[in-house]
């Protein structure tokens, strides 16, 4: 097997597999055997979504592995989700099954320009978006998700200064919603600012009756075309609760996975994007396969760990969220 090194270069482990092995089984029983749970992001490959204990956004999985009793957290999703899951669950082991799966809108804020960007408003208070790194968190007031965002800002008092990160098109989203002038950083998602109003157009004059669902992180364009605005879980809910029998999705293209599950009769159309390969995957996501899930749990490896003294920051504007939510009844 790789050395510790060879593992944190290349992020995985690269180690033979017996082509003969039914994954699915051997999954399974290293599951039992090392009392493990796996939560798949819902922008995981569908083999992924399958074998997995829970499915869904990043914050809820984390908190729903918190819960249990597992020794292994194995977190099919992205290197700020593990994080999540290590703040909510410090004794847990977290594995990742390839630490080079980051994410764009993480990487648009580093810490420690973050860090400078906040010295400049001193009276201004902090909220986050969970997409966004351990250290982040740590330097946040408020955590929030793209399902509570408005109303974790409007429980705030109207004269309250705020700067929202790291992303600016949720954060111009929250904006004009509440009717606040928020301090936004210049931060985003590569696969949710790909999309093309133009080609949308052109897929819903095909499909004039298909309803346009789209994520929060998108630019304006497109929010303002859309018959639906919200979470991965939302999106899911509206799509199985509305009578509609045609969607078009402008998040990543995995969730169609379980949005198609849910409901066999209806169709669902990802959202063309905006470049030729006419392909609007998160690589990032996607860097995670079925082998790659095998091989970690099998040794136990790459492990995501966060510095206790992130931990004790970071959890505390997480709690805040939690708290407000509770407060609000969401
Ligand atoms: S879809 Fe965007 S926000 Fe989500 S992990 Fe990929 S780059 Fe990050």
């Amino acid at each position: 097997m790789d050395t510790l090194e060879e593992i944190n270069l290349k992020g995985f482990v690269d180690e033979y597999i017996d082509p003969t092995l039914d994954l699915f089984v051997e999954i399974e029983k290293l599951k039992k055997e090392k009392n493990a749970v796996i939560l798949a992001h819902y922008y995981q490959e569908g083999d992924i979504q399958d074998i997995a204990d829970y499915i869904g956004d990043s914050l809820g999985l984390s908190q729903q592995a918190a819960k249990t009793d597992a020794d292994i957290i194995v977190f099919a999703g992205v290197h700020f989700m593990a994080e999540t899951a290590k703040i909510l669950s410090p004794n847990k082991k977290v594995l990742l099954p390839d630490l080079k799966a980051g994410c764009s809108l993480a990487d648009s804020c580093p810490p420690h320009l973050f860090r400078k960007f906040k010295e400049s408003y001193p009276d201004h208070l902090v909220i986050t978006y969970v997409n966004c790194t351990a250290e982040l968190k740590a330097l946040s007031d408020i955590v929030c998700t793209s399902s509570n965002a408005i109303q974790i800002v409007e429980s705030l008092p109207k004269d309250q200064k705020i700067i929202f990160g790291p992303d600016k098109n949720l954060g111009a989203y929250v904006a004009k919603k509440t009717g606040r002038d928020l301090v936004l950083w210049n931060g985003a998602c590569m696969v949710h600012e790909i999309f093309s109003r133009e080609k949308i157009t052109k897929l819903k004059e095909r499909h004039p009756n298909a309803k346009l669902l789209a994520h929060p992180e998108c630019e304006d364009v497109i929010l303002q075309m859309a018959d639906y605005i919200g979470s991965t879980t939302g999106i899911l809910k509206y799509a199985t609760n509305n009578p509609a029998t045609e969607f078009i999705v402008a998040t990543e293209a995995g969730i169609l996975h379980q949005m198609q599950k849910d409901n066999p009769t209806k169709k669902f159309f990802p959202a063309p994007p905006n470049n030729t390969c006419a392909c609007n995957d998160c690589p990032h996501m996607k860097r995670n396969t079925l082998e790659k899930l095998y091989l970690c749990l099998k040794n136990e490896m790459p492990e995501v760990t966060v510095p206790e003294h992130i931990i004790v920051r970071a959890v505390k504007p997480i709690e805040r969220m939690l708290e407000i939510s509770a407060q609000l009844g969401l």
